[in-house]
């Protein structure tokens, strides 16, 4: 007969542990094991293996809860809020370029323009030291007696800062950055040949800052960034690949269109100022004769309209430039009677 024990004992001998259990399974000696092999450096965080795994982890995790997102039941509903904030957000920011008339999407506001206008500007000036003419040379006086007379008519406030910079350059080029900094290589000036030609190269110029083309493109790229992400997301094509092939099907098509635009921004402005329109033609026939010295990609390539195509768009917007020089009584000024006389006879006009 087996001694009995008491109920309380039998019940605590439960939580008892014995001094020496009998392992279940016979014991075996674990091998060590090593968060990462042994005689191996460090991962660097700059190489660009390094750079790929994160890209890879990253586009694994956001598309594991973009699945996720999908199965919630109220995907749909959340999918097409989250597209009527999105189609909300970019019609709230549409706005109408002046002149041309065009609507586009803009999410950069002037006060950032300047602030990035002002280290553009000293970078520039650093860049070019040396070379930069001084405001007495005759060069630097017809720039800036041309861009005097056009900054009036340009639409933008008064006392908008204007500032003119002629660089000693072989190049036949200008460019302008937002804030109303132009700058002209002396190499156009033969390209010009006048202040005519010149008020076309320099209204070009003003056009883009009318236009705030530069705003435009900065919220362009913010959109392509995200799309670039988005490819690589689902389709896996490399941020850096698909970013260059949205450029080349979007940022480049826009961009030549913006060049276009400044093109007739410039023109109404030139025949505004009082100078004769035709010579913007001019100058891209004289541009085209010096393109020709130089290879250049073809026009689907470039982020700029060829020479040819730039006449025939100025071309077709001649009688609307002279419409608005003659509402600006240029022909009663008496600059340009010879051109007003054949434009009324090629256009049926009468003065
Ligand atoms: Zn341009």
């Amino acid at each position: 007969m087996l001694p009995s024990i008491s109920p309380s004992l039998r019940i605590a001998s439960r939580f008892i542990r014995p001094r020496f259990p009998t392992p279940r399974t016979p014991l075996a000696p674990t091998p060590p094991t090593f968060s990462r092999p042994l005689h191996t450096t460090p991962p660097n965080p700059s190489s660009a293996r390094y750079r790929y795994q994160q890209r890879q982890r990253l586009r694994t995790g956001a598309y594991t809860a973009f699945l996720r997102w999908t199965s919630r039941p109220t995907f749909l509903l959340e999918a097409a809020g989250l597209g009527a904030l999105t189609g909300s957000f970019y019609l709230y920011n549409l706005e109408e370029v002046p002149v041309s008339g065009r609507r586009r999407f803009n999410i950069v506001s002037e006060s950032f323009l300047q602030s990035l206008s002002e280290d553009k500007n000293k970078e520039i000036l650093n860049q070019y030291q040396g070379r930069i003419l001084p405001e007495s040379d005759a060069r630097s006086k017809q720039v800036r007696r041309v861009l005097e007379r056009l900054a009036p008519n340009s639409g933008l406030p008064l006392d908008y800062n204007w500032q003119a910079t002629v660089i000693e350059s072989e190049d036949a080029n200008a460019f302008v950055i937002p804030g109303g900094k132009v700058f002209v290589f002396t190499g156009i000036l033969p390209v010009c040949d006048g202040d005519d030609g010149l008020a076309a190269v320099l209204g070009h110029e003003i056009g883009h800052n009318v236009a705030r083309h530069m705003a435009e493109q900065i919220s362009r790229n913010i959109f392509l960034i995200g799309a670039a992400w988005v490819v690589e997301l689902f389709w896996g094509v490399p941020g850096d690949m698909s970013l260059h092939l949205l450029q080349f099907a979007i940022d480049m098509p826009k961009s030549r269109a913006q060049e276009s635009e400044a093109d007739h921004i410039g023109l109404m402005l030139m025949a505004k100022s009082c100078y004769d329109p035709k010579a913007a033609v001019a100058v891209w026939e004289r541009m085209e004769i010096e393109e020709q010295k130089m290879p250049r990609p073809p026009e689907i390539l470039s982020t700029h309209p060829s020479s040819s195509r730039r006449q025939a768009e100025l071309t077709a917007l001649l009688p609307r430039a002279y419409e608005v020089s003659l509402d600006s009584d240029c022909a009663i000024t008496g600059q340009y009677t010879d051109e007003f006389k054949q434009f009324g006879q090629d256009f049926g006009f009468s003065f």
